[in-house]
């Protein structure tokens, strides 16, 4: 089983955030008490958990948020001897801390690593001062570079720096010299996050008044592709969409989650899935409080259908570069992807954006730059088409023959990006 625990803290809202998370400054005497009764209810909820659950076994544990690195490293040591004496922690646990740059000040990283943390997850998002403006950062370039030394220098052997592209006034040489300054600090994984504009944050308000303009989507699509490009020159390869590892570095929790693992999430606004039953924290500090004090019985269980399983099993699959395996599919639906899909497969290989090899079918790097759009293609075939209704698997014998009986399937065409047909990028990317 996988632990997620949500930190909803920041001192200060990012002007692109959605996340759910309370700026609550730096005044010591506020902050206090909030993380005293944050620990409360985690603890109550952690020992609820094992109650419900039994001494299951954990394989990774993940502090997010928020911003993590706003609980002491003290409270971080109780939080895991609390899950030690719920659950049967396994030897070679993965205990990821996110922490922001500024907050890594001190010897805080060597604090966070006694306390148990041993993969650190820094928000550096940019290495430059004018888009880490833009996005409201609380934290300059020079704090990213001295958070990954500080790491290094406390004992950090597993080190992840996130960033962000397709950023207001930010061109393709600039995210590509970013890229270039984080492989000379030589972290070990690197997750590069595309920009989405959250309704109702700032960002997304001046954008919808002419006041910031984002990359042209070209641009998007060649700072995808040739980002991706140059951090496999450099050693890490990618394995989902946005994740980049040097060998043996991958995620074990992301891992985990994209392989369907168990997780349990604790505190505000955190989901749960155990066996069928899925189910996710209200999302205001008071709200969580009161649930967790009212235990098991307050909270809303939603039961997954074989739709919701098989859709999330396509689509986290689907994002990942090994992707999906032929054979899981059968095992879900009964069905054979290739033949439910015949028509769309054949225009997305041909058009250079999956393949199929040693039983997966994934996404080449082209074909990632337009998932939502291929996404979007299958789930709208799996409503559309009663023979292919996922609530209806696994299928039954009859329907698997109706279905081969039927004609040629719909295919909604895909949007081909305009990179795609750019002859440099495409040999940069694919020398096959
Ligand atoms: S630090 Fe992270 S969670 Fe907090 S406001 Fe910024 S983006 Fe959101």
């Amino acid at each position: 089983m996988l632990v997620y625990i949500h930190v909803p803290f920041c001192r200060s809202k990012c002007s692109y955030c959605a996340f759910p998370s309370a700026a609550i400054g730096r005044d010591p005497d506020k902050i206090a008490p909030l993380l005293k009764e944050y620990l409360d209810v985690l603890s109550l909820e952690i020992e609820q958990s094992s109650l419900t659950l039994g001494k299951r076994s954990v394989t990774s544990v993940f502090f997010g948020g928020g911003t993590p690195s706003l609980l002491p490293p003290a409270l971080v040591g109780r939080v895991m001897d609390k899950l030690a004496g719920a659950f049967s922690l396994a030897e070679k646990l993965e205990v990821t801390l996110e922490a922001n740059p500024e907050s890594l000040r001190g010897n805080a990283a060597a604090k966070y690593l006694e306390a148990g943390a041993n993969r650190l997850s820094l928000g550096v998002q940019s290495l430059d001062d004018a888009m880490l403006r833009v996005l409201g950062r609380p934290h300059k370039a020079i704090d990213g570079i001295n958070a990954v030394y500080a790491a290094r220098a406390a004992g950090f052997k597993n080190l992840n720096v996130d960033l962000m592209w397709g950023l207001p006034g930010q061109g393709v040489r600039r995210w590509l010299q970013t890229l270039k300054d984080v492989i000379e600090l030589a972290p070990d994984h690197v997750s590069s996050y595309n920009l989405t504009l959250e309704p109702g944050t700032p960002l997304e308000i001046e954008h919808e008044n002419g006041a910031l303009v984002l990359p042209p989507e070209r641009d998007q699509n060649i700072m995808f592709m040739e980002g991706a490009a140059l951090l496999e020159s450099a050693g890490y390869l990618q394995y989902e969409i946005s994740n980049f590892a040097r060998m043996g570095f991958q995620c074990a929790h992301n891992i985990g989650y994209w392989e369907g693992e168990e997780y349990l999430g604790l505190g505000p606004s955190s989901t749960s899935t155990i066996g069928p039953k899925r189910w996710t924290n209200p999302a205001s500090l008071a709200s969580w409080k009161e649930q967790v004090q009212k235990g098991v019985d307050g909270r809303a269980v939603e039961i997954l259908t074989p739709k919701i399983r098989i859709l999330e099993h396509i689509m986290l699959r689907l994002r990942t570069a090994r992707g999906l395996r032929l054979k899981a599919y059968k095992d879900l639906t009964g069905g054979d992807f290739l033949k439910d899909h015949e028509k769309l497969v054949q225009t997305l290989h041909e058009n250079g954006l999956l393949r199929a090899r040693n039983g997966y079918l994934s996404l080449t790097r082209s074909g990632m730059m337009v998932s939502n759009a291929v996404l979007t293609n299958i789930f709208e075939r799996l409503e559309a088409d009663p023979a292919l209704n996922p609530d209806k698997f696994p299928r039954k014998p009859s329907a698997c023959a109706a279905l081969a009986a039927s004609s040629s399937p719909r295919v909604r065409p895909v949007k081909w990006p305009e990179a795609e047909v750019q002859p440099k990028v495409r040999r940069l990317i694919e020398p096959e």
